[in-house]
Order: C-alpha cells, then sequence, then structure tokens
C-alpha cells in the first residue's frame, strides 16, 4: 500500500525470483543463483511481480553471456563484416544501392545472424563499437563502387541516445572519403520514445550534412504520425511482415496501400523490403513507386561477391591512383601477394 515517507506520498515495490530446492539443485549457492536469475526475469518483465525459476533461464543467460564474451573478444579482432542488399528501383528495374546489414563470422560457429548479436550488444553497451567497426569496412567498401550508388546503415535506438553520433559519423565519413549524400540511415520508431528531443537535434545534424533518413520497418511498431511530422524523413520503408504477405492476406495489401498513399501525400519515397517473387512485384507496381529489396533481387552479398557483382556491370570504375582492391590489401594480402 502507498505510505507517506517525510512528507511524501510514496510506495515500495519489489520483484520476487523464486527457485525450488528439490529441483536438482545441488547447493544453496546454486539455489540462490536460480533465484537471483528467476528475479531478473521478474524485472525484465516490468518488475512488481514474481517469477519461478525454469531451466531455460540459465540456458538463455549462458548463451547471452557466451555472446557478449564474443562480442568483447571479436570485434576488435575484425570479426564482425557489412554485407550488402541490393535495393532497386521497381519503376526503371535499375540497381539503386545496397543496405548494410551486419554478419559475425564467428571462428567456430560460422555465419551469424544478426538477430542473435544486435540485441545482446545493446544490452551490454557495444552497439556503437560493433556498428562504428561495420560502417568503417562498408565506407571504404562502397566509396569504390560507382558514385550514384548509395548505401543504408540501421542505426540503433541505444545509438540515438548518443549525443556525439552525428558527429562519429561525420567523422568516419571523411576518414574513409566516403560521401554523405551517398549514405541514408535507417532508424525504428522505437528509437524516439525516449528521448524525441536529443533524436530530432541527432538527425537534424546529420540531414544538415547531407545524409538522408529512412524510417525503418514502419507498420509494426507504434506507427505514429506524429513522428512522420516531428521528424525530416525522406524515406518510410514498408515492414517486409506485410510485403511478403501482399498476394496472401488482403489486410497487408490494405496496409501496404494505406501506408504508400500517406508517404505520397507526406511527399517521402517508399521502399518495399520483403519483396520475395514476381508476383509481389507486380502487385506492388500495381500500387504505387517504388524502391524495393528482397530474396527475388538476392541474398545480402560479402564485399568481394558485391565487387564481381558490380564488375559485371560496370559499376566498379577505377579511378586513376587509388585501384580500390589494392588500397584495402591488409596484410595477409600482402603475405600472400609476396609468396
Ligand atoms: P532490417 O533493417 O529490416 O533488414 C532487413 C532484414 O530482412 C535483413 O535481415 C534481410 O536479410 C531480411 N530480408 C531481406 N529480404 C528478405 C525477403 O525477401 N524475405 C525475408 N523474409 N527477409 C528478407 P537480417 O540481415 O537478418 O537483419 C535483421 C535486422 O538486424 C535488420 O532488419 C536490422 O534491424 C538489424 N541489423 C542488421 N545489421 C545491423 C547493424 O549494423 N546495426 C544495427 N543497429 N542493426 C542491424
Ligand atoms: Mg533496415
Ligand atoms: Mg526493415
Amino acid at each position: 500500500k502507498p505510505f507517506d515517507l517525510a512528507g511524501v506520498h510514496t510506495h515500495v515495490s519489489a520483484s520476487v525470483g523464486i527457485a525450488r530446492s528439490d529441483h536438482d539443485c545441488g547447493s544453496v549457492d546454486a539455489l540462490l543463483r536460480r533465484a537471483d536469475i528467476a528475479m531478473h526475469a521478474a524485472k525484465k518483465l516490468g518488475r512488481s511481480r514474481y517469477v519461478w525459476f525454469d531451466g531455460s533461464m540459465e540456458r538463455e543467460l549462458r548463451s547471452r553471456n557466451a555472446t557478449e564474451a564474443g562480442l568483447r573478444r571479436g570485434i576488435p579482432e575484425g570479426e564482425f563484416l557489412p554485407y550488402f542488399e541490393q535495393q532497386i528501383d521497381l519503376v526503371s528495374g535499375s540497381l539503386h544501392g545496397f543496405e548494410m546489414l551486419a554478419r559475425w563470422q564467428h571462428p567456430e560457429r560460422g555465419l551469424v545472424l544478426p538477430e542473435e548479436f544486435i540485441p545482446v550488444a545493446e544490452e551490454c553497451g557495444l552497439i556503437g563499437d560493433l556498428s562504428m567497426s561495420v560502417m568503417r569496412q562498408a565506407f571504404e567498401e562502397a566509396r569504390g563502387w560507382d558514385p550514384q550508388l548509395t548505401l543504408s546503415v540501421n542505426i540503433s535506438p541505444s545509438q540515438l541516445k548518443d549525443p556525439w553520433l552525428a558527429q562519429k559519423l561525420l567523422k568516419l565519413l571523411v576518414e574513409t572519403g566516403f560521401s554523405a549524400e551517398r549514405l541514408e540511415v535507417e532508424i525504428t520508431e522505437s528509437s524516439l520514445f525516449e528521448n524525441l528531443g536529443l533524436a530530432q537535434s541527432i538527425i537534424g545534424s546529420l540531414k544538415n550534412q547531407g545524409i538522408r533518413i529512412a524510417l525503418d520497418d514502419f507498420g509494426t511498431g507504434y506507427s505514429s504520425l506524429a513522428h512522420l511530422r516531428a521528424l525530416p524523413f525522406d524515406r518510410i520503408k514498408i515492414d517486409r511482415s506485410f510485403v511478403s504477405s501482399i498476394n496472401d492476406n488482403p489486410e497487408s495489401a490494405a496496409i501496404v496501400t494505406a501506408i504508400t498513399r500517406l508517404a505520397e501525400s507526406l511527399h517521402l519515397a517508399v521502399t518495399a523490403e520483403g519483396i520475395e517473387d514476381e508476383l509481389i512485384e507486380a502487385r506492388l507496381r500495381s500500387i504505387g513507386s517504388y524502391k524495393g529489396q528482397g530474396w527475388m533481387f538476392g541474398r545480402p552479398l560479402p564485399a568481394d561477391a558485391v565487387r564481381r557483382l558490380l564488375a559485371e556491370r560496370n559499376l566498379l570504375p577505377v579511378r586513376r591512383g587509388e585501384e580500390p582492391q589494392r588500397r584495402r590489401m591488409n596484410n595477409r594480402d600482402r603475405t600472400r601477394r609476396t609468396r
């Protein structure tokens, strides 16, 4: 019950974790540890509640800790790499640019997808370092592509709480020689809740440098019209869950149409993500003008595969004095070459 404390009306709340000693639990220490894990689960669920321990919590914690240790080791080791997904202008059919998607080239597990490591990197405060490392590699790579081609990068909510984000990004652009006009930053609405003022100021600085801003995964979150008005977006990206089901689900088709009309009235460009086959593309063409991405155009590719694809299409200019492959030759390549 709320009570008065030194004249202030207040209340105490508790998060409780409960573990049982009769389940293969060898010691008091182990029992307390399990109760503690359950208590953290209670806090994560929104506090002021009790949660019983179960074995899956311990496994989840172990895997999360392993991921965190892997991030701390792997970021400086350069295990996190940019992959690139094609973005196509559906009106002309031409290649417009690429979205950079992070991948973890794990020494034992092979290629790990971002859904596994991005949330952990956010939780333990490593997302900034991870993002800068992957973006640096991507900018260095994209600098060698045809200058018409754009690059989109994802920025996570916790990065938009960093007042230095705009400065860090601009420094990276200067250091890598990649032009701000070719860069698009994708943010999701969840970035805007905690501190809209700070997000507005960061986005304002990025826009002033010529960087474009896209609102990613539109339709899945709050889809707030106030956000569309409060921030100078250049583009809305319709979430792939609506696009990929557009021919199977009338509600999806209605939502895609409604978002498209909304974007048109606000003079915003639209990207449809999740175009998995030609029927989806045809349906989209009947609704509006889009930039599109999806498996129909290709899966995300590593840098060398992108280079081959661009070379085949004459989109890999070799500028005098800065031949792209040689410029980025790393130590391992050097030894290989001298051998
Ligand atoms: P996103 O930005 O919405 O990226 C699109 C995701 O959809 C990618 O998954 C892509 O591989 C997948 N996709 C593309 N085409 C299709 C399709 O036709 N069908 C289906 N079913 N899926 C398709 P991915 O690479 O696993 O990335 C997942 C999410 O991880 C991204 O969603 C983005 O939010 C986040 N992410 C990736 N890289 C970074 C990064 O460097 N920084 C941050 N902060 N987030 C990142
Ligand atoms: Mg994205
Ligand atoms: Mg998306």
